[in-house]
């Protein structure tokens, strides 16, 4: 537990799939009068240096949101795309892409002054971290960072006064368990507040529980009568492979996709060209693709 740090991962293809569908999700929902309430329940440090240690070690961000805004596209961006690369502008000066917002900062840009933001964080560090990138926003006070277990700590605000609210979850899959995790916290809110709309990022890796889990909340949407889009970005293949001293290497995170239940239904529309332009630029060999499902 608390090994992973986002910080190593900011802007990586798994990001720009999941900021881009955050990003269009608000763009619905912010736009009613009526007060909107969203709880980002694992927020991770708020805002990230590219061009600092962490990115470079890491270098995937270097095959992510660097890669997407350093090759020019044969056709232009689609439009929920490049409202993604304009949204990371905004925190970057001229042309020098150094800043990487995270979720927390992506959803605040966009909410207004009746709407609330809860974040909830364990890493100590990030906690930390998260707390004094929130007290620089002039807007501090609608943004509550709370240092508890986010599949928890959801509960005790729903339903929410103004029956509006948008939940991401976006765990670390550090632990086996986070993904029946998942599928509890949803199954649980559904029951508090089945109006909601609920974002669940997972990674496509070969693990049983990780395919199973778009399958269940699938399954807990229908049974539910509730609508729900399913959004996935692959950008390489899974398969181990050998360096040239034979040793076995781990391709890194091939996958990742976007389980929504109760999705704005202008959002299908506005992944379908986006998703494909992903591919077309993020993508590292020909297993590279993506899917974009709904029903309900
Ligand atoms: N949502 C962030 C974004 O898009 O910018 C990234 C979050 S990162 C994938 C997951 C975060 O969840 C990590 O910072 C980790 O420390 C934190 N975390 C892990 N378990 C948690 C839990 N049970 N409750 C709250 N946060 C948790």
């Amino acid at each position: 537990m608390f090994s992973y740090r986002h910080a190593f991962h900011a802007g990586n293809h798994a990001d720009v799939l999941k900021h881009t569908t955050l990003l269009a999700v608000l763009r619905h929902m912010t736009q009613k009068e009526t007060a909107l309430n969203v709880f980002d329940t694992h927020a991770g440090a708020g805002l990230y240096r590219l061009d600092g240690d962490f990115a470079k070690t890491s270098e995937e961000a270097a095959e992510g949101f660097l890669k997407l805004v350093a090759t020019k596209p044969e056709k232009p961006f689609a439009p929920a795309l490049q409202d993604y690369i304009d949204m990371v502008a905004g925190f970057n000066a001229g042309n020098h892409w150094s800043v990487y917002p995270g979720s927390p900062f992506i959803i605040q840009s966009l909410l207004s002054g009746r709407d609330k933001l809860k974040l909830f964080e364990l890493h100590p560090t990030d906690t930390k971290t998260l707390i004094a990138n929130v007290a620089q926003l002039e807007a501090g006070r609608q943004v509550t960072v709370l240092r508890e277990d986010g599949f928890e700590g959801l509960k005790k605000f729903l339903p929410p006064p103004s029956r509006r609210a948008l939940v991401l979850c976006d765990p670390s899959y550090e632990v086996k368990n986070d993904y029946a995790r998942v599928v509890g916290m949803v199954a649980d809110a559904m029951q508090r507040f089945a109006t909601g709309t609920y974002a669940v990022w997972y990674p496509i890796i070969p693990r049983p529980e990780a395919h199973d889990l778009p399958k269940k909340l699938k399954t807990m949407a229908n049974k539910a009568g509730k609508s729900w889009l399913h959004a996935t970005l692959t950008v390489k293949s899974s398969k181990l492979t050998q360096d040239a001293q034979g040793e076995v290497v781990r391709p890194g995170l091939p996958a990742s996709g976007m389980f929504l239940i109760n999705p704005p239904h202008t959002l299908k529309a506005a992944l379908k060209d986006a998703l494909p332009q992903m591919v077309e630029l993020l993508g590292q060999d020909t297993n590279a693709t993506s899917t974009l499902n709904a029903g309900g």
